[in-house]
């Protein structure tokens, strides 16, 4: 099979590149695992330590603050979720954030987890992490090189030559183009600035408007992402209905009223708007606050991050719209075990590309890479046992929804698939593999 423009339409590209220097925690099956940990001194920034991968789903116990306490008494620990929705931390880590104090106000869009104390548990979802994350000493700049050439490297050996970066700032953005100006770059790019909140909005447009003026040869500047939801791993997405067993339907990080201004501003920027939406409530919402757009004459492209749950009814209203769905099969691999316990019958709107197919709607495959590797092979694996399970088949070639749709962009570039797996890797004529 050769596929043209081979394209990974949601990662992160210098995490994914950093991904391999990190503390795996993918591993560990019971929290008390992490006595056994091998701790290198890469594994740290600053004074932090660092870690990722985590997943309770199949503990015997849950994770909490006094387990990283037995271990490291002083050192502040932030250890990531595999979702990367949420944090277990050490009391050091809670004390320096301020979040020890339990009064402190959760806010919108995050859970500060207690236990039957009162006391926060370790456990920090969403919006909640940020305290801490504003704590952790920034990547410095030659390592940030390092991880994007990493990056694009091991894209590459995956068979991609184009891929969606959702997470470019400006400091990213110099060094992508430093790279790309000085011939470095063997991967096509379009760029997704990240927008923490609305009152950033001015300064990343005119970062993102700046270096779109810029762009170089292999990068696109494309627009804006905004997280409206968490993960369903960590029940931070958000739903219709509550999650199985809790009186919770997730989290939901803004405004109806702050969304009407993002995404005006951003499309009269000429940029588009990409919103991170797992859970079913959260694709509807979005879908109405542009429909409500639409109706005043405004209007733009909006594309739907993961769009793991969409109801019939959304997908209809996003027909009169310009939606573009990214989805990730590989996530299907990873939920399989914990979807229909989690979300009851919501889970029949799950994984939704053949009633997307169906609508007309246009969509494509990704990864979210680290969060799942960047793999050719898990999307087809993905894409067939889901089928045998009774995730409604996609018909025709997954090739299709595996190529950039422009293919004028970085052209003679192509891969070719023998067994779900790359045997030739080819960028602007040049033969990577
Ligand atoms: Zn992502």
């Amino acid at each position: 099979m050769r596929i043209d423009a081979c394209f990974d339409s949601h990662v992160h590209w210098a995490a994914t590149g950093e991904f391999s220097e990190r503390l795996r925690l993918d591993h560990l099956r019971s929290p008390a695992d992490i006595a056994e940990l091998k701790i290198e001194a890469m594994h740290s920034r600053g004074d932090w330590l660092l870690g990722f991968g985590w997943d309770e789903a199949m503990w015997p116990e849950k994770p909490t603050r006094q387990i990283l306490d037995k271990r490291f008494p002083n050192t502040p620990v932030a250890f990531s979720r595999c979702d990367a929705h949420a944090l277990w931390v050490n009391s050091e880590a809670l004390k320096r954030s301020g979040l020890w104090q339990t009064e402190q106000a959760q806010g919108l869009g995050g859970r500060i987890e207690k236990g039957r104390d009162g006391w926060p548990t370790g456990i920090l979802v969403d919006r909640a992490c940020n305290s801490v994350v504003r704590l952790i000493p920034k990547v410095p700049s030659l390592s940030l090189r390092r991880h994007m050439l990493l990056g694009a490297k091991i894209f590459n050996q995956a068979g991609f030559t184009h891929i969606r970066d959702m997470t470019c700032d400006e400091a990213q953005w110099n060094e992508a183009f430093r790279l790309d100006e000085s011939g470095l770059l063997t991967l096509a790019v379009e760029e997704y600035f990240k927008l923490p909140s609305l009152s950033e909005l001015d300064p990343v447009l005119s970062t993102a408007v700046a270096a779109r003026h810029a762009q170089s040869r292999n990068l696109r500047v494309m627009g804006v992402k905004l997280f409206l939801d968490g993960a369903l791993g960590s029940e931070g997405a958000w739903l219709s209905k509550c999650y199985h067993g809790s009186a919770s339907r997730g989290l939901v990080l803004w405004e109806r009223a702050e969304l009407n201004e993002v995404l005006r501003k951003v499309w009269e920027a000429g940029l588009e708007v990409a919103v991170h939406a797992i859970g079913d409530q959260a694709a509807d919402f979005i879908t109405d606050v542009a429909c409500e757009l639409k109706s005043k004459k405004i209007a733009g492209p909006l594309h739907i991050e993961h769009a793991e749950l969409i109801q019939a009814s959304t997908i209809v209203k996003m027909q009169n719209l310009q939606v573009i769905c990214h989805l990730q099969p590989a996530h299907w691999l990873s939920d399989r075990r914990w979807l229909k316990q989690k979300l009851g019958d919501i889970a029949d709107c799950a994984f939704p590309w053949r009633r997307l197919q169906e609508s007309g709607l246009a969509f494509d495959f990704g990864s979210d890479s680290p969060i799942e590797p960047s793999s050719l092979a898990r999307t087809f694996q993905a894409l067939r046992e889901s089928a045998e399970a009774g995730i409604p088949r996609l018909l025709g070639s997954p090739a299709s929804h595996m190529s950039h749709r422009d293919l004028a962009w970085a052209p003679n570039s192509f891969t070719l698939v023998q067994e779900e797996a790359p045997t030739q890797v080819v960028f602007r004529g040049e033969h990577l593999l």
